[in-house]
């Protein structure tokens, strides 16, 4: 605080104010200490702290009614004096803290007497030692709220890791749903909270299925409730977060009126990708309004509850069966967990070894979903014996559920390796389903001990978990389990659960990678590329959350989005002049995408709506979403060149597909693969081989893209080929639409090019 221009009286009372004002608990104590002190200590009638056009804190006028029109007027036009109503005359003196905004400190005294340098000297002191405070009690404000978020955060967590270790316990399922009631109360710090699940015999109606804080009687008086009624059925009939005031709640529902609920939330449980129910909090607190911080622990906590509850029901399920599997004969996921308990227990003796294999079909959804539930059987009674084939007799193959299979084999790291090549080369041969050959590969993840020092859950655990590291790497291989991975695991959980409404909250974004004209440098279109930018992390790339979106069922509503908003961005580019007009938009389509029935539809819905020409669509189709069943797949491409439509197929050269298969589908891009690319500069040989694939592509009368052009070098070998087109980091990064419309802006006002 300087103090250099106040004289020897003000010092103490400069002392006074900074113990009054740096003690206050919050800013708005503050404000109102500092302008008593300083309408007292200047001998003043009034004084305002003035934020803009608001009052922080005021002292000495009439009713507390602050002229603020009157007293901005005059700071404006740096009068001095100024009529105050109730006080009359008045001089005037003011000073400004520096902060955010600009706020006043005002002081108005009755009569014609001027303030004095020593008077105005002390005010400036104090106000210099009140932005001091503010400053700090805005910066403490801000740092509590983070720590609160992240103790909530920590509640959270560990509120969660509770109810899953009562589902891994295997308490009833009644239990962990009071428990995950319960939690919700506390982790909100209400009086009240219920959880309702639809009745599985009647959609429209839902039961209470647990509650905490609620008298016996007015619990029995909800047992049922309508899907659509109350803050709770309308949370499930909108499948988002529903926020009601004291009116709404009481509605039409005497009982809980009686409660005085003041404020209510509810968020839907999902179980897949079902609404089955909502969790409901409630308050009788006027004061406890729920912020964005507690929707957003409400609706963390409702997704996470819901993950649990699917694994409870699962886990219930299982339960029910014996100890084999019906249909594939294996010994199932208890009876296997047992033998591998006592195979821990006998290698703790022996000191010997043990090797726990988690293996998962890919795409098996799409095969399931294709082909029916007849011919997934079908598959999964082959893997079984499959399987079988590859144990020696003292190893044991279970289905754990689903497409999910297992393996306890007695050997150590490298004959785990063994026992997964050897089961991946059994999965080689085409399966035949219903007359179809179908392939199907495995994601296998490998977890070992010596000398039984794991325990059975864990080491199945981490053995799924080195599973998912394989299926995301690629699929068809094995991953060894690394501690690494465990936390990377809890990750994605959390991943999958942020991902539901990520576009609905606006966190997805395109970007476009210009495709280009090698010869001149036209754009003659964009790839539109899909990033996620997660409120904690940044931006997640495609990489890591199509997947996820895949598996969830949620890539169909993104995709839905991902199609309608590059169309519209599209046809906004080709409106910009005429040599823009035929730009084309390729957009990338996942397996699942395809398989879904409406898929046809929902292409055909963007083009209408956006005003795009089908033809200036291109949709990049990977060779593995047609590999599965190339029948059905073929068809379904042909639904949507009728839309006149292109199909290109995406990363050329990296899958299974054959110059054959190529011939047979209906499409008319490729864009071969970075790999073919990387080297060819240095690589004559890569460079032959490259030419090769866009011969062949020529040949059949294909249009050619060459993708992960990175080097002038390569874009000029590239370039030597005729009429192909090129993608990568050397012609245009994915950008955002902004500078897209920079990068078209170059050429608005050139001829009409005869670009693609
Ligand atoms: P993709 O379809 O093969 O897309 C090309 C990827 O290569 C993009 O990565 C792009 O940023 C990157 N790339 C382009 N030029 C170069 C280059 O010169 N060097 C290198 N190293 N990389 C280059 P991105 O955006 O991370 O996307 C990865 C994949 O995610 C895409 O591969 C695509 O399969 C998928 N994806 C992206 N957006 C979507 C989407 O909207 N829907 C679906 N279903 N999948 C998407
Ligand atoms: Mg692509
Ligand atoms: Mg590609």
């Amino acid at each position: 605080v300087t103090t250099e221009s106040v004289d020897r009286r003000s010092t103490p009372l400069l002392a006074e104010f900074v113990a009054a004002v740096t003690g206050a608990p919050d800013e708005a104590s503050a404000t109102r200490r500092a302008v008593d002190w300083a309408t007292e200590a200047l001998e003043a009638e009034v004084g305002v702290i003035l934020d803009g056009d608001r009052a922080l804190a005021s002292a000495g006028f009439p009713r507390g009614e602050v002229p603020i029109a009157v007293l901005a007027e005059a700071l404006a036009g740096e009068r001095e004096q100024v009529d105050v109503a109730g006080v009359g005359a008045c001089r005037l003196v003011w000073t400004r803290l520096e902060m955010e905004s600009p706020i006043d400190l005002v002081v108005a005294r009755a009569g014609e007497d001027p303030f004095s340098r020593e008077e105005i000297a002390l005010l400036r002191a104090a106000a210099r030692s009140l932005t001091l405070t503010l400053r700090l009690l805005r910066a403490l404000a801000a740092e509590r709220s983070t720590r609160d978020h992240l103790q909530k955060r920590q509640g959270l967590l560990e509120r969660l890791s509770s109810i899953q270790r009562e589902i891994t316990r295997r308490v009833p399922l009644a239990d962990v749903l009071t428990l995950i009631t319960s939690s919700a109360r506390d982790l909100l710090d209400v009086e009240m909270a219920t959880l309702r699940m639809i009745d599985p015999t009647m959609p429209d109606v839902m039961l209470l299925a647990a509650h905490d804080g609620l008298p016996a009687d007015v619990a029995t008086s909800i047992t049922r409730t309508e899907v659509g009624q109350g803050v709770s059925g309308r949370a499930v009939s909108s499948d988002g977060l529903v926020i009601a005031e004291r009116d709404e709640v009481s509605l039409g529902r005497p009982s809980l009126a009686d409660q005085d609920v003041a404020w209510a939330m509810a968020a839907p449980v999902h179980e897949g990708l079902r609404v089955t129910g909502s969790i409901l909090v409630a308050t009788t607190r006027v004061d406890h309004v729920f912020g964005l911080a507690e929707q957003e622990v409400l609706t963390a906590f409702a997704e996470h509850a819901s993950l649990a509850l699917t694994d409870a029901k699962r886990v219930e399920h299982i339960q029910r069966l014996a100890f084999h599997d019906e249909l594939t004969g294996l010994v199932n996921r208890s009876l296997f967990m047992e033998r591998l308990d006592q195979a821990l227990l006998r290698a703790r003796r022996r000191r010997s070894n043990l090797a726990v294999l988690f293996l998962d079909l890919d795409r098996f959804k799409t095969i399931n979903d294709s082909l029916g539930h007849t011919a997934g059987d079908q598959l999964l009674v082959t893997v079984g014996q499959r399987l079988r084939q590859c144990l020696r007799d003292e190893d044991t193959a279970a289905r754990l559920g689903g497409d999910e299979f297992a393996i306890l084999a007695h050997c150590d790291r490298a004959g785990a390796i063994e026992v997964a090549q050897r089961v991946l080369t059994a999965m080689e041969p085409a399966f035949t389903l219903d007359g179809r050959e179908v392939f199907a590969a495995a994601s296998i993840g490998i977890a070992t001990d010596r000398g039984g020092r794991a325990n059975a859950e864990r080491m199945l655990r981490d053995a799924d978990t080195a599973m998912y590291r394989a299926k995301f790497a690629a699929g068809n291989g094995y991953v060894i389990f690394e501690p690494s991975m465990h936390a990377a695991a809890l990750a994605r959980i959390d991943l999958e659960a942020d991902l539901r409404g990520a576009a609905l909250r606006e966190e997805m974004r395109l970007d476009y990678q210009p495709i280009v004209e090698l010869s001149d440098g036209t754009v003659a279109g964009f790839e539109a590329l899909v990033r996620w930018h997660h409120r904690g992390r940044g931006v997640v790339s495609p990489l890591d959350f199509i997947p996820l979106a895949e598996e969830t069922g949620q890539i169909a509503e993104l995709g839905r989005w991902i199609l309608q908003t590059a169309c519209e961005q599209c046809r906004r580019w080709q409106q910009r002049g005429p040599q823009h007009r035929g730009l084309a938009m390729s957009v990338n389509v996942s397996p699942r995408q395809l398989q879904d029935a409406r898929f046809v539809n929902d292409v055909a819905a963007a083009l209408h709506s956006s005003g795009l020409d089908p033809h200036d669509l291109v949709l990049e189709i990977t060779e593995g979403a047609v590999m599965v069943d190339i029948e059905s797949a073929t068809r379904k491409l042909s639904a949507l060149r009728g839309l006149g439509v292109s199909l290109a197929i995406d990363d050329f050269g990296t899958g299974h597909s054959s110059l054959g298969l190529l011939r047979r589908l209906p499409v008319d891009i490729i864009k071969v693969d970075k790999i073919f690319v990387d080297t060819i500069a240095t690589d004559p040989v890569a460079a032959a081989l490259l030419e090769t694939v866009v011969q062949m592509g020529v040949i059949l009368s294909l249009d050619v893209v060459v993708e992960g052009i990175e080097t002038a070098d390569q874009a000029a070998i590239i370039a030597r080929f005729t009429g192909v087109l090129g993608q990568g980091y050397h012609l245009g990064r994915p950008m955002s639409a902004a500078a897209g419309d920079t990068l078209l802006s170059g050429s608005d006002d050139a001829p009409e090019s005869l670009a693609v």
